[in-house]
């Protein structure tokens, strides 16, 4: 009987034993988490969750139950190397593990700020479930003045949750405008506004000398321009590291992330890797991506599925997507805008479209508060469709959905 063991119960690991299941897969499948409980989403927990809107419960993909059920035998533990001449994993405090074929789905942890003062109580990070625990409390105390450290996706959801409490929030970062690394210049600035009028107050262009604390606490936070910000609860978002450590120490190439080809194989026929922890090839980048995304989890586990259950080689080529909800506002972004160099934009009363062009080529589209746009630049990415240029969505009366349909 084919042995096929996952490493990593995450938005990957759990949605590949799922999907092998679901297409009939009848061998033993083995789920290895570290974070104890049914696997979890870990989208809501820097929004419903933290607002508390969902519970735990509301979390998890599945009950209990359903690992019973489907078969799928679910073993709580650090892996913690893989033995590649004997096919075996070493879990702490478990027997080896067999396998024929191991997947890494070990995700992507979070980076500890790097100053001092960076381990004081009351820093807080936000990747994991008990992450958002910590968190959670801390804000159900008395009132605070959170610090967000990074204005990234996470760091601005929280800020967004902060203000839906009523707390007064700063948000601290080195680039000259919020998601600087991950939308167009225009969408950065229509984020900036709403969060500016909802009463989150920026300080950009700004980085962390370092923090101080008094008996083991957070009290302020000392920026690289002098300034000394009073806070008590800290939140650093500035960013992940990919869990590649186990394919190293097996001696599989590491690259930002465990590398693998457009199969999601390593070079070791019997192992492959998929998710936050996967390197891989992008044609239309003509390079290697890491991704950090739902989507990009699900659907490699869903192509590697199809690989082991119908041996066909289908290199993987899914449209990547990505969302933020970020207060009254989600952003939705569709394709992938690294190296844009020209954006077209469309605004409206209830928001904005940016299109991002690569080359001359439309290259991603970037929505705020525009789902219909967004299905319809995710359908135009997977069809065969012509893309409209720059000129024809600049001109009068040009509608994406009218141009998908
Ligand atoms: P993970 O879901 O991180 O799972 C990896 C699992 O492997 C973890 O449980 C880890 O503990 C475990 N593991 C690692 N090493 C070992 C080991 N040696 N042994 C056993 N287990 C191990 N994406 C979006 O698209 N939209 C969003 O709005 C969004 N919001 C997010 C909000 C937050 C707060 C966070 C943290 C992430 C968010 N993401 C979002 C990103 C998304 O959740 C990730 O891209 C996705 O979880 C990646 O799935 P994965 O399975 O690769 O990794």
């Amino acid at each position: 009987m084919t042995s096929i063991v996952i490493i990593g119960a995450g938005h990957a690991g759990f949605n590949l034993a799922h999907l092998l299941r679901q297409s009939g897969f009848s061998g033993r499948v083995v789920l290895i988490g570290d974070e104890g409980g049914a696997p979890y989403q870990r989208p809501p927990l820097s929004k419903a969750y933290l607002m508390g809107k969902v519970d735990a419960e509301g979390l998890t993909f599945r009950p209990d139950s359903f690992f019973d059920e489907q078969n799928i035998e679910r073993i709580d533990g650090t892996a913690t190397s893989i033995d590649r001449q004997a096919q075996r994993v070493h879990v702490e405090g478990q027997q080896p593990i067999a396998y024929d074929m191991l997947v890494l789905a070990t995700g992507a942890r979070r980076r500890e700020l790097p100053v001092e003062g960076g381990t004081l109580d009351g820093v807080h990070g936000l990747a994991t479930r008990a992450d958002a625990d910590r968190l959670k409390q801390a804000l159900a105390g008395e009132k605070h003045q959170p610090l967000v450290i990074g204005a990234g996706f996470i760091g601005l959801e929280f800020a967004a949750g902060a203000r839906h409490f009523g707390l007064n929030v700063k948000v601290i970062d080195l680039a000259p405008r919020i998601m600087a690394r991950a939308v167009s210049p225009a969408m950065s600035a229509y984020f900036q506004e709403a969060h500016e009028q909802s009463g989150v107050q920026f300080l950009l262009e700004t980085g962390i000398a370092h923090l101080e604390g008094k008996d083991g606490h957070v009290t302020h936070v000392v920026t690289t321009h002098g300034d000394r910000l009073e806070s008590d609860l800290v939140v650093a978002g500035i960013g992940v590291i990919p869990n590649d450590q186990l394919a190293r120490d097996a001696g599989l190439a590491v690259e930002n992330g465990i590398v693998v080809d457009e199969h999601l194989a390593t070079a070791d026929p019997n192992i492959f890797a998929i998710g936050d922890c996967a390197n891989f090839p992008d044609k239309a980048l003509a390079s290697r991506l890491r991704l950090e995304s739902v989507q990009n989890a699900t659907d490699q586990a869903r192509a590697l599925a199809a690989f082991i259950t119908s041996k066909q080689r289908i290199a993987y080529d899914a449209v990547p997507w990505f969302w933020s909800d970020q207060g009254s506002l989600k952003l939705q972004i569709a394709g992938l805008s690294i190296g844009s160099d020209t954006f077209v934009e469309q605004r409206d009363d209830k928001g904005l479209l940016v299109f991002a062009f690569r080359g001359g080529q439309l290259a991603a589209v970037e929505t705020a508060n525009h789902a219909g746009n967004h299905m319809a630049a995710r359908k135009l990415f997977g069809s065969p469709l012509a893309r409209p240029s720059a000129d024809e969505i600049a001109s009068p009366g040009f509608t994406l959905k009218d141009y998908v349909l």
